[in-house]
């Protein structure tokens, strides 16, 4: 079986389900030059509560959990099936940490969905999604996902979604190309570890300007899932796409063992943020 990669895709706001843009076309080259897994295990920072599961269903639901966009991505399904054959193992890689089989609470959220009608936009490859367990440190995180990097060897693509740098109260949305100084400090902090010591990002929590970077954690821990596979792995980082939208939001990506994709520097950046809610309200 093939050795697989690892990746963080940089989500930003459900528009970029119906949008083309830089980010957009990194995904879909990142989903077009990996070897085809046998599964996804995708680490949403939309899944964030007090316990570590994984979806267990075979036909996992769409979930639509965002306020104030058009009907357009409501209308949006993906539906990938699950692998209920891949949870037991799962299991056992994260020894000694718990993971539990959710058969009905969850499904495949925007964090997941976004990112993956660009990057598999078939929709046929099994999709499970391991829940964000908000209890637990950066550090803890990190150490899970080197656990799970040993899955690599049983064609499982480990992917997190979030974004490295996401403050929803500071978001300029009248500025769609902005960042703000502390967010591309910030940004740029994170890649100089990820290059360098990515089994020391969890220190990231320390720098100074994490708290306005990350004023809640749970668009930054997904980060933490590709650190530790790079630190097990001993295989290097390197950086899909960056940029930044809306003043408070990262859009960096980076992988592990996946091809760089052509920079798509004459695609546009974010779009105008077609919602009614205000920011911190549409969960994004
Ligand atoms: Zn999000």
């Amino acid at each position: 079986m093939t050795t697989m990669p690892a990746a963080f895709l940089g989500h930003g706001s459900p528009m970029n389900v119906l949008e083309r843009n830089r980010w957009t076309a990194c995904w879909r080259a990142v989903g077009a030059s990996v070897p085809r897994p046998r599964a996804i295990l995708m680490v949403s920072a939309h899944w964030y509560v007090n316990s570590t599961a994984v979806t267990a269903m075979a036909r996992p639901r769409t979930i639509h959990d965002f306020y104030g966009f058009p009907q357009a991505l409501f209308d949006v399904q993906y539906p990938a099936p699950g692998l209920p054959d891949l949870v037991g193992e799962i299991a056992q890689v994260a020894r000694p940490d718990h993971v539990g089989a959710d058969h009905d609470s969850w499904g495949l959220d925007h964090g997941t969905w976004s990112v993956l009608v660009h990057a598999f936009p078939a929709a046929d490859l099994p999709v499970l999604q391991l829940s964000i367990n908000a209890g637990k440190p950066a550090a803890w995180h990190l150490a899970l996902g080197a656990r799970l990097a040993a899955l690599r060897e049983r064609g499982v693509l480990l992917m997190g979604s979030g974004n490295v740098v996401h403050n929803l109260a500071a978001m300029d949305r009248r500025n769609p190309d902005a960042a703000y100084d502390w967010g591309r400090r910030f940004d740029e902090a994170a890649w100089e570890i990820l290059r360098e010591a990515p089994g020391d990002a969890a220190r990231l929590v320390e720098h100074p300007d994490y708290p306005r970077a990350a004023p809640t954690a749970e668009h930054f821990l997904p980060l933490m899932y590709l650190a530790g596979f790079a630190a097990a792995t001993g295989r290097p980082v390197t950086r899909l796409v960056d940029g930044h939208a809306y003043g408070s939001i990262s859009m960096a990506s980076y992988g592990v063992d996946v091809p760089c994709p052509p920079t798509a520097a004459h695609l546009p950046g974010a779009g105008e943020l077609a919602t009614e809610a205000p920011a911190d309200g549409s969960n994004l």
